[in-house]
């Protein structure tokens, strides 16, 4: 167990924020997953988007209505601390094979483990990354994400010119196929699942299917 400091909590809308944690020894690899703790023992799962080179872990966080952790966390101060598990997870955005090309699906905070290893291997580009929220302003670092040369906005709440309008899934047809493209998937279940599918219906193998749910959307 680590206790860390809080260096900065940074909201993007009212319900959305990035949460900085000093690193203190914490090593870690892009897509690890890391449990964070409010008061007591309620813990919840968070992904790391920092890169492994920064020195702050930084967490991507929507503050669920009610939510016991989201909540508790969305109210710290820099200087707070927060009691933090070691890295864990298996979810390993562009290293499930050596020399494999990548895809990456996100929605919303979904997005968090794409940034970590972009940040860490700012050489290694996707082939296409995809990125659905509900409205511009949800966007997490869109200027860094948009300088993938194929990197598709979907708003499904939210119409604007350069962006498409629609959830993420109507982007499907961008998707390349091939046996050397690994696709990794993460965020809203219903997002992944329908994905799966539609990759393992045109003839991609299971195992080059990676996906990481956050979230339920019955919940
Ligand atoms: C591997 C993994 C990685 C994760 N990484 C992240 C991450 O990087 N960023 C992030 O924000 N979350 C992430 N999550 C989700 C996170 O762990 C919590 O589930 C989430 O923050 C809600 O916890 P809570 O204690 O605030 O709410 P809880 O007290 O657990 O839930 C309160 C209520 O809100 C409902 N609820 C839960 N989620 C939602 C939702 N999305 N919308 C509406 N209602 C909801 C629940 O059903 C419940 O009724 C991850 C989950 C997993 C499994």
């Amino acid at each position: 167990m680590n206790t860390l400091t809080v260096h900065k909590v940074i909201f993007r809308t009212d319900e959305l924020f990035e949460l900085q944690l000093e690193r203190g020894t914490v090593q870690f690899e892009p897509g690890a997953c890391v449990a964070l703790f409010s008061n007591g023992t309620e813990w919840r799962p968070y992904s790391i988007a920092a890169g492994t080179g920064e020195g702050i872990l930084r967490f991507l966080i929507r503050r669920v209505p009610d939510g016991k952790v989201s909540h508790w966390l969305a109210q710290r101060k820099p200087g707070d601390k927060v009691q933090a598990s070691a890295p864990f997870g298996w979810f390993r955005p562009g290293r499930a094979v050596a020399g494999a090309r990548s895809v990456f699906i996100a929605t919303g905070t979904g997005i968090a483990p794409f940034l970590s290893y972009l940040r860490s291997n700012p050489q290694q580009v996707p082939e296409l990354c995809l990125y659905g929220v509900r409205r511009q302003a949800e966007a997490f670092n869109l200027e860094e994400l948009q300088r993938i040369e194929n990197f598709y906005l979907a708003l499904s709440q939210e119409e604007i010119n350069d962006h498409f309008y629609g959830r993420v899934t109507g982007l499907l047809d961008q998707i390349p196929l091939a046996d050397d493209i690994h696709y990794y998937l993460c965020g809203l279940d219903t997002m992944i699942d329908e994905t799966s599918s539609w990759l393992e219906n045109h003839g991609v193998a299971y195992t080059q299917i990676h996906r990481e749910i956050f979230f339920y959307e019955d919940e």
